[in-house]
């Protein structure tokens, strides 16, 4: 199904019999977000705050955070954006929050997990965001990166919510927080999946490393049976479930996604024409069986070219 020519996507996300799946961007600093917009994103799925400090020495004033993100906020007035909080460690490191010597920075104390020590840093940012929110007339959530438990979740929620912003969220990147889903919707508004990590995490294959880079593709069955959980989870709460990662770039696995329930994709603005497009040509059923082809494949070569032929 869909193998005719691009169709011109009319800039709302949806399968061809209405099945709607909002296409968002990626984003890191105020020129992303100008693309994202020239791109016809409907929002922001994910703006990586880590982006505008990876160079800061030491950690920027509330006032300068609030400027910072309001410039990124800005294109998006009264459209939604996910704001994450910082995600410092492992592959991003920043000067004034990541800590030195750990054996194993991609498991050690990153994402989240900074700011179960340091909770006023969090509460700055979140201080920073409630502003920039009010600043740029955004609509604003917040999600946290690198959660492993609903508890976590639940700790981030409380302090999202005292910031007095509405709508609180996390990040499933842990196999863990994927087996964990249902119980994490149960303590925020909506989760989103970060297919970079939780394949890494998955397959015990560093992200950077080019020689284990078949097992972290995003279409081994065995990833995608951890997104089917995430989707069963978001049908069962009736709460939003995203994906942010690369995968969500695809436009055959984004149709994989969506038949796998997945309510939204954000990805870099040079895809998101590509991914809209993709959808508009098939229906949701189309996608369910392209999803249920791609689940029973060996492997994701196999995955790919099952989807294709469904
Ligand atoms: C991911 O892990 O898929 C993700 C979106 O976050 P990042 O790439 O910034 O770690
Ligand atoms: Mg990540």
């Amino acid at each position: 199904a869909g193998t005719s020519g691009p169709v011109e996507w009319d800039g709302t996300g949806r399968t061809s019999d209405g099945h709607r799946v909002k296409v968002l961007g990626n984003v890191g600093s105020a020129a992303d977000a100008h693309a994202a917009v020239d791109a016809g994103a409907e929002g922001v799925g994910l703006f990586r705050t880590e982006f505008c400090y990876l160079d800061a020495p030491a950690e920027p004033s509330v006032a300068e955070q609030r400027a910072a993100y309001t410039a990124v906020l800005e294109p998006f007035r009264g459209k939604p954006v996910i704001v994450r909080t910082l995600d410092a460690g492992a592959d991003k490191p920043l000067a004034f929050l990541s800590p030195e010597d750990e054996p194993n920075p991609a498991l050690g104390v990153r994402g989240l997990r900074v700011a179960f020590d340091r909770p006023e840093v969090l509460d700055r940012q979140l201080e920073a965001i409630a502003g920039a929110a009010a600043d740029s007339g955004a609509e604003v959530s917040v999600m946290a990166p690198m959660v492993a438990t609903a508890a976590e979740a639940a700790w981030f929620a409380g302090r999202v919510r005292a910031a007095g912003i509405a709508r609180a969220g996390v990040m499933i990147e842990i196999p863990a927080a994927a087996l964990s889903a249902a119980e994490i919707l149960a303590e925020v508004d909506f989760v989103s999946v970060g297919t970079n990590d939780l394949a890494q995490y998955t397959f015990a294959a560093d992200r950077q490393l080019g020689a284990v880079a078949t097992l972290n593709d995003p279409w081994q069955p065995a990833l995608l049976r951890l997104l089917g959980l995430i989707g069963d989870a978001a049908k069962a709460t009736g709460k939003p479930a995203g994906v942010c990662g690369e995968a969500a770039a695809d436009p055959l696995l984004a149709r994989v996604l969506t038949g796998l329930g997945l309510t939204s994709l954000s990805m870099n603005a040079a895809a998101v024409r590509a991914v809209g497009a993709s959808l508009a040509e098939v229906t949701v059923e189309q996608c369910r069986a392209a999803a249920t082809a791609a689940l029973a494949a060996g492997d994701g070569a196999s995955a790919r070219k099952a989807a294709r032929g469904a």
